[in-house]
């Protein structure tokens, strides 16, 4: 079988395993100009680990209906948050999820699942995932260190071999996973090279391995920026885009809840809540059940569902800011399930409806189940 170009390699690869690999006008500048033409990747040992490799793989994946890359292009635009949150309510609606943290160097998958005490066990048929409850399994490298807080400083060719052990090792149990969800650091680094590279030679029958990817952003033009080559990354390794969620997109809250403090623009401007829920109760208590509603980020340009059509993929809409999805990461718990009733609930749900639209999981007499 012809061998993929690697994810990094440049415009018109003839592929590591060609004759013409490292010498081809597509492979100046490279970076695996060096290994291709020494013929790294061509000698018959070589060859045969890859094929061992790629069987391996396969094996390891072939009982998961879809795997989700989750994206983002910045740090601390809820890419964790998100991912949490949508295995949680997969697994709520009763699909059998796996959760998995490519985060290496900063991992809290664990936390927002509210796993962090636990390890993964060994046994003989591989590391059992940790499990926030009965559908829901997680992998983190979190579960692998001696103190959970340890920095993890580590070259891409290390990150590569854990990650390729996360995907071949983990036995996601015996009816396998509907859906693998897939946490990733921010930008497009090592890590999403080799898990797009592991996912493309285990599930080359899928127009990319990945079943797709979910890309977050939030609304401002620095984040978007980043998104762009998200979303570029994804084309060019023909990783399907599912959609764009635009986070932390408006606060909206509750009047009742917001603090009142004197002064004008002052941080330190002494806490004034009660006496000015007390004034509101009095003049105008209508007011007190109103929502809130400011943009801390606001939208530049065409903004997030603008930049999803200007690159044609789904826009799947907006998260506001909401003090409970937090409170649900910090808790580790599901956050459509304890706040139903919260701001970001809703949008949320519907983004979990559209991603079991977009790839249905059939259920034991071969028909497609319904989002409930
Ligand atoms: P990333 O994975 O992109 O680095 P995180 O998911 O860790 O970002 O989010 C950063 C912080 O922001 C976390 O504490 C998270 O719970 C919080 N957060 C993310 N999205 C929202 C939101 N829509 N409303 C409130 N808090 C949010």
């Amino acid at each position: 079988m012809a061998e993929a170009p690697p994810p990094n390699a440049n415009e018109g690869c003839v592929g590591p395993t060609s004759s013409s690999a490292g010498k081809s006008s597509a492979c100046a500048g490279c970076p695996n100009q060096a290994a291709c033409s020494s013929g790294t990747f061509s000698s018959p040992a070589a060859l045969a680990a890859k094929e061992k490799e790629r069987s391996d793989l396969q094996n390891a994946l072939s009982n998961i209906s879809h795997i989700v890359l989750v994206l983002s292009g910045k740090g601390g635009v809820g890419k964790s948050t998100i991912s949490t949150q949508i295995a949680q309510a997969l697994s709520s609606r009763g699909y059998s999820v796996g959760l998995l943290d490519l985060d290496i160097c900063g991992p809290s998958i664990p936390r927002m699942a509210g796993v962090t005490s636990r390890t993964v066990h060994q046994s003989q048929s591989g590391w059992e995932p940790v499990y926030a409850n009965p559908n829901l399994g997680v992998m983190s490298i979190s579960f692998l260190l001696e103190e959970a807080d340890a920095a993890v400083v580590w070259r891409g060719p290390r990150k590569n071999g854990l990650i390729k052990q996360f995907l071949v090792e983990t036995d996601w149990g015996v009816g396998g996973l509907d859906y693998l969800i897939v946490d990733t650091p921010p930008g497009t680094s090592d890590e999403h090279i080799s898990i797009v590279q592991y996912l493309n030679d285990a599930r080359p029958m899928m127009d990319g391995g990945a079943s797709g990817a979910i890309v977050v952003t939030t609304p401002e033009e620095v984040s978007m920026a980043d998104v762009r080559k998200e979303l570029n990354f994804c084309k060019k390794t023909k990783v399907p885009v599912l959609g764009v969620v635009e986070n932390m997109s408006g606060l909206q809250m509750k009047l009742s809840d917001v603090q009142f403090l004197k002064g004008g623009l002052d941080w330190n401007g002494e806490d004034c809540t009660q006496q000015a829920l007390e004034i509101l109760k009095e003049k105008c208590p209508e007011v007190l059940s109103m929502m809130i509603c400011t943009d801390i980020f606001p939208s530049s340009g065409v903004g997030p569902s603008g930049m999803a059509s200007q690159y044609n993929v789904p826009y799947l809409g907006k998260l506001p800011l909401d003090p409970n999805l937090l409170k649900a990461c910090e808790e580790g718990v599901s956050f459509v399930e304890k706040f139903s009733g919260s701001p970001a609930a809703k949008p949320l749900n519907d983004i979990v409806d559209r991603l079991i639209l977009a790839l249905p999981v059939d259920d034991d007499d071969g028909e497609e189940d319904m989002a409930s």
